[in-house]
Formats: C-alpha cells, structure tokens, sequence
C-alpha cells in the first residue's frame, strides 16, 4: 500500500512530467518488462480489432506478443504477524529485434495502440510503486528518461502527491488482484489464463 508517507523526495511534493516521446522505455530489456494483465489483452485486441482492421483472438495475440515472465509479491493475511514474498509467473509483451522493442511501437517511435495501451505504460512513472518511492530507481530511470529529466527542472504536467497515491494505489489494487487469482489457482498460469496457448 501507498502513502505519502512512502514517497521519495521526487514525488513527495507532487511532480511535474510529460512524456517527450522518444520511445526510449518501449525498447530493451534495460527498461524492464512491460506486464500485461487479463484486463490490458482484452484491451488491447479490442484496440487492434477495431483500428487496425485485424481479426485477433485472446490466444492468437498471446500467441503473437505476449511472453511469460517473473515476478515476485509480498503478502501479509489480514490478522497475521508476518508475511512473505512470493515469486510466481505473470505475463509481458515479447520483445522483438536487436533493441528488444515493444511490437507495437512505430518506427518514429510511437505508440500505435495508444488508447489501447496497458495499464503499466499508461501509468509510467507517478503509478509505478517500484519508482515513486525509491530515489535510486529514480535517478536510474531519469538517466534514459527525458520527461523525468524535465521533471527535475519542474518541466511538465503538474501531478499532486494525492494523484500520485491514487495511480500507485491502482497498481498496487491489480497486482494484488492478480496474486490472490494465482493463489487460488495454485500459481498455474494457465488456470488462471485458459486462453493462453500451451507452449507459451
Ligand atoms: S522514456 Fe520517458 S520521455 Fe521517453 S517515451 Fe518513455 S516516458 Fe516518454
Ligand atoms: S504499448 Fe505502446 S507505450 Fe506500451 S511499450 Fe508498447 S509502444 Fe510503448
């Protein structure tokens, strides 16, 4: 969970951000995955269905575009004294080429499935719990980022620390979300995923 208690001292007092669109976090295993949860591919092959006059299914995107990938959640039961991390498996947009690219970013360096894009980029960076409240993972994403280059120069759209929390606090809601689905499920992916192809 999120307060502004836990925010570093980039976000405490709210932040100015506008992505530059550089494209730069669409590329490379640098930058981390880009997770992809049920909501984010239903979205998403909505989005191309409609605009990019194509005929995907859930399974024949997964198939295309989506990778398994790692991931890790801590988890306190309500009345218990301790928790624990669990490491699990989630879903991410399968890279492509040398520079590992998103496979939907143009080659300007466009996003061609804005309004359709997932949760994690739409809420890059004042909605990333891993980034609003560590001053490392900040001044190491500030290095291939120019909004947040701007932001330290008070250069952008103004967030307040109540928007920040509320966009982290989103994230948090379907990482949890999705943790007690997996739980349930006993951490098979494909039980939680049916429409995932086999060899994914
Ligand atoms: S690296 Fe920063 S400025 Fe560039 S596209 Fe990503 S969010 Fe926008
Ligand atoms: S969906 Fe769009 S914003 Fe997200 S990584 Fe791909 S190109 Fe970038």
């Amino acid at each position: 969970m999120t307060s502004t208690d836990n925010l570093s001292k980039y976000f405490k007092d709210g932040i100015y951000f506008s992505c530059q669109l550089c494209g730069e976090c669409c590329k490379g295993f640098n930058n981390g995955e880009v997770y992809l949860y049920h909501d984010d591919i239903v979205n998403l092959v909505k989005y191309i269905n409609e605009n990019m006059d194509r005929d995907e299914t859930l399974t024949s995107f997964c198939n295309k575009y989506v990778k398994i990938i790692h991931t890790s959640f801590y988890w306190k039961k309500e009345g218990a004294s301790r928790g624990r991390t669990y490491s699990f498996k989630t879903l991410g947009f399968k890279f492509e080429g040398d520079d590992e690219h998103c496979p939907f970013i143009s080659d300007e360096n466009l996003c061609t499935v804005h309004e359709g894009r997932p949760f994690q980029c739409r809420a890059y960076p004042i909605g990333w719990n891993m980034l609003i409240k560590s001053i490392r993972n900040f001044r190491k994403y500030s290095r291939e980022c120019p909004g947040l280059q701007k932001a330290l120069k008070n250069e952008g759209h103004y967030y307040s620390p109540e928007e920040v929390i509320d966009w982290a606090q989103k994230e948090y809601e379907i990482e949890k979300k999705f943790f007690l689905e997996m739980k349930e499920n006993e951490f098979d992916i494909y039980k939680v995923y049916p429409y995932l192809p086999k060899d994914l």
